[in-house]
């Protein structure tokens, strides 16, 4: 991608083949991936675009419908997910988990590949997008951000449970921005003890959402990470530095697991790997990274918005700090203020 090459376009309409559906989209949420887009260090344009659309994390109603298309009308409130199939169809794109394609060879709206849904109309297949219930109008643009979470939260369950019998009691987060927050919010929905962690002093915005959920919140300036107590049977590392994700390995406790979820930017000389690797061996630990989520993810998340929504009020509604219009693009996907803590853009009110 050409760096920092934002603007705005005129496009057609695009209209919607077989199985497709045109999208009147009604919000974009931004994200640090948007950010590592347009300062050229991601990104692809579809094959023969000289730009792509940025947006992946979404809210539209259907405005047409293709042919093919089954189960859809127009008004239909939806999110579609962000990846599609490889071009091979490996054998997890076929089983329609295309988040764990074998290929690399997938495409990403607004990303990779496919252009993305901040724009007033985009296109999707049908076959991988999710229909919302009203109440979920102002805040389903954070299904997206949480499908990420539901993903790695499956996934660290998964491999523990395969692995052995586990009865998981406390879990630590580090980092909290959009996807730490509802990390937080879904650990204490599976019953969790949670402690959040992150570099805000304790009166701030994330430090009361992090307290509205009954997890605790730990300032990093004031309690540093190797002053905790190093039991945790879950670390969810979301802040994306090296150094904090190899400090994470210590603070599991024997047979416990980390799941990254962070972008990390190379560094050298982090940490000592022969201790970690040994520390690994002998506390059966396990460290795994998980990206993107399938459409179940999707359907799953949505129950997990609304059980939210009833437990905490109001939480989903402040992780939205700036509501933005399109014509203010710019101060939209510049960089985020400390105290900010989701920007969405809304195309239509
Ligand atoms: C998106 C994922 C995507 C990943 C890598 C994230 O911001 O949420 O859907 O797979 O970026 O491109």
């Amino acid at each position: 991608m050409q760096s920092n090459s934002l603007r705005i376009l005129d496009t057609e309409v695009p209209a919607p083949k077989k199985f497709e559906l045109q999208l009147e989209v009604q919000k974009v949420g931004i994200c640090g991936t948007d950010r590592d887009i347009i300062s050229g260090f991601y990104g692809e344009a579809p094959q023969g675009s000289e730009y792509l659309v940025l947006g992946h994390e979404s809210l539209s109603r259907v405005s047409k419908v293709g042919s093919g298309v089954r189960g859809f009308k127009k008004g239909d409130l939806v999110v579609p997910t962000v990846r599609r199939k490889c071009y091979e169809n490996c054998l997890n794109c076929k089983a329609g988990e295309s988040d764990m394609c074998l290929t690399g060879d997938y495409s990403e709206h607004g990303i990779k590949g496919l252009h993305g849904f901040a724009r007033e109309y985009a296109i999707s297949d049908s076959r991988f997008v999710v229909k919302l219930p009203e109440s979920l109008s102002d805040i389903g643009v954070l299904l997206e951000p949480l499908t990420v979470v539901e993903k790695g939260e499956a996934q660290t369950f998964r491999l523990q449970l395969a692995r052995m019998k586990w009865l998981p009691k406390k879990a630590l987060v580090l980092g909290a921005g959009p996807v730490g927050l509802l990390a937080t919010a879904i650990l204490r929905l599976r019953g969790l003890e949670v402690d959040t962690i992150a570099t805000r002093s304790e009166d701030s915005p994330k430090a009361k959402l992090v307290k509205q959920t009954g997890a605790r919140y730990i300032n990093a300036m004031e309690t540093p990470l190797n002053t905790l107590e190093k039991r945790y049977d879950i670390v969810f590392e979301i802040t994306g530095s090296p150094s904090v994700g190899f400090e994470a390995q210590q603070l599991i406790g024997v047979n416990g697991v980390v799941c990254f979820l962070g972008i990390y930017k190379s560094q050298q000389d982090t940490g000592d790997a022969g201790k970690l690797f040994t520390d690994l061996v002998l506390g059966n630990k396990v460290f795994f990274g998980s990206v993107n989520a399938n459409k179940t993810y999707f359907e799953k998340g949505v129950k997990d918005l609304l059980a939210i929504r009833k437990k905490w009020n109001g939480f989903l509604e402040k992780i939205i700090t700036r509501r933005a219009s399109y014509e203010d693009f710019e101060k939209a996907y510049s960089p985020e203020s400390q105290e900010e803590i989701k920007t969405i853009i809304e195309f239509r009110k």
